[in-house]
């Protein structure tokens, strides 16, 4: 992969920007003309929730309150986690939440779908690698070998409320679908609270609540790779949908002129390397939208953009390497208008 510039590190905000709003300043915004945003910083990432009924305030507290909620519960740093402790048990059942319970079992589908490209046991390769610090220090390439040994979704046993993983070394890493499943949680409890419109931005995964009270659709940036923060690549027109982005730019550095990624390889444990950059999905559920955005890109151009076109009421956006981009079949609908 071609040289770019320096690493940009977290927060990596608002990898997808919301063009329609207004800006907000601080952690709260609020006036008589625009909608009311919370901003915080959970999953790693900065998280946005923006609702346009001002007498509702009080559940921007609440989304929060969820999101501490489901960091508590699916962190594998926090000691008392569903994730750490399943971590922890060395091959022995753990009883968790129906949460995690949850997201496994969606997990387990893409798993199969993917042929095995998408592994949340992927936590003992996927701990080895620093894409936070800066210092572009590569892992040892024997600890990645052991690691990646320990690495296969078809280890993850399911017994009523208790989770059991084959390999007392494996470990579990969640980041490739607690988002998408968390802002769910999100819109689910916002919609049982009366709001019929609203923007869940956790860290770019963005999810969308019915359409904007005049009927028109949500407009929502696709960053540019690489490009400074906040510049669209394109922008799409969403109702009651998710855009979800995955890609090399956001969270990596470089070293020797390669650029290392999250994304990794479960067969070799390290970043996949294919002729994309990133792939944004359009559909109606975040937590579909954050594995499929993984899963695609994973399975690289061809095939991802095969399994896009079996699923219902999903597209994809593949941005390739040279910076050219791919539609799925169904993408013109979502365009906005300036772009078709
Ligand atoms: P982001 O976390 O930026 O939203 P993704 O949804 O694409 O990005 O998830 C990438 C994260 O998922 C990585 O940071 C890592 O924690 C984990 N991961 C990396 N490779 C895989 C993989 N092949 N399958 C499942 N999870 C992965
Ligand atoms: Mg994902």
């Amino acid at each position: 992969m071609k040289k770019r510039t320096p690493p940009l590190f977290l927060p990596l905000l608002l990898i997808l920007c919301l063009i329609s709003l207004s800006s907000c300043q601080g952690n709260f915004s609020r006036n008589t003309d625009s909608p009311i945003t919370k901003t915080g910083f959970f999953f790693d990432t900065v998280i946005q929730i923006t609702i346009y009924d001002r007498s509702q305030e009080t559940l921007l507290d609440d989304c929060m309150d969820m999101a501490a909620k489901y960091e508590h519960l699916f962190s594998r740093t926090v000691t008392d986690s569903d994730t750490y402790r399943i971590n922890q048990a060395k091959g022995s059942p753990v009883t968790v939440s129906a949460d995690t319970i949850n997201i496994l079992q969606i997990a387990a589908n893409y798993s199969r779908l993917s042929g095995g490209a998408f592994d949340l046991s992927i936590g003992a390769v996927s701990s080895l690698w620093d894409f936070k610090s800066g210092k572009g220090i590569l892992p040892n390439p024997e600890d990645v070998a052991r690691a990646t040994e320990t690495v296969s979704s078809l280890q993850i046993h399911i017994l009523g409320d208790s989770v059991t993983l084959d390999n007392p070394d494996a470990q579990l890493d969640l980041g490739a679908i607690a988002k998408g499943y968390v802002a769910d949680r999100m819109k689910d409890y916002l919609l049982s609270k009366g709001l019929s419109e609203g923007i869940i931005n956790l860290g770019g995964n963005v999810l969308a609540l019915g359409a904007k009270k005049d009927g028109s659709a949500y407009r929502i940036g696709i960053q540019k790779p690489f490009a400074p923060e906040g510049t669209s690549m394109l922008v799409v027109e969403v109702t009651d949908q998710t855009v979800v982005t995955s890609g090399v730019y956001e969270r990596y550095f470089e070293k020797d002129g390669v650029i290392y990624h999250h994304i990794l390889d479960p067969k070799t444990g390290y970043p996949i390397s294919n002729d994309l950059l990133a792939v944004t999905i359009i559909c109606p559920l975040s937590v579909d939208g954050d594995c499929l955005s993984t899963t695609c890109f994973a399975l690289g151009l061809e095939k991802g953009m095969e399994l896009i076109e079996s699923l219902p009421d999903t597209e994809a956006i593949f941005v390739k390497t040279d910076e050219s981009l791919e539609f799925s079949s169904g993408t013109q609908k979502q365009l906005s208008e300036i772009e078709r």
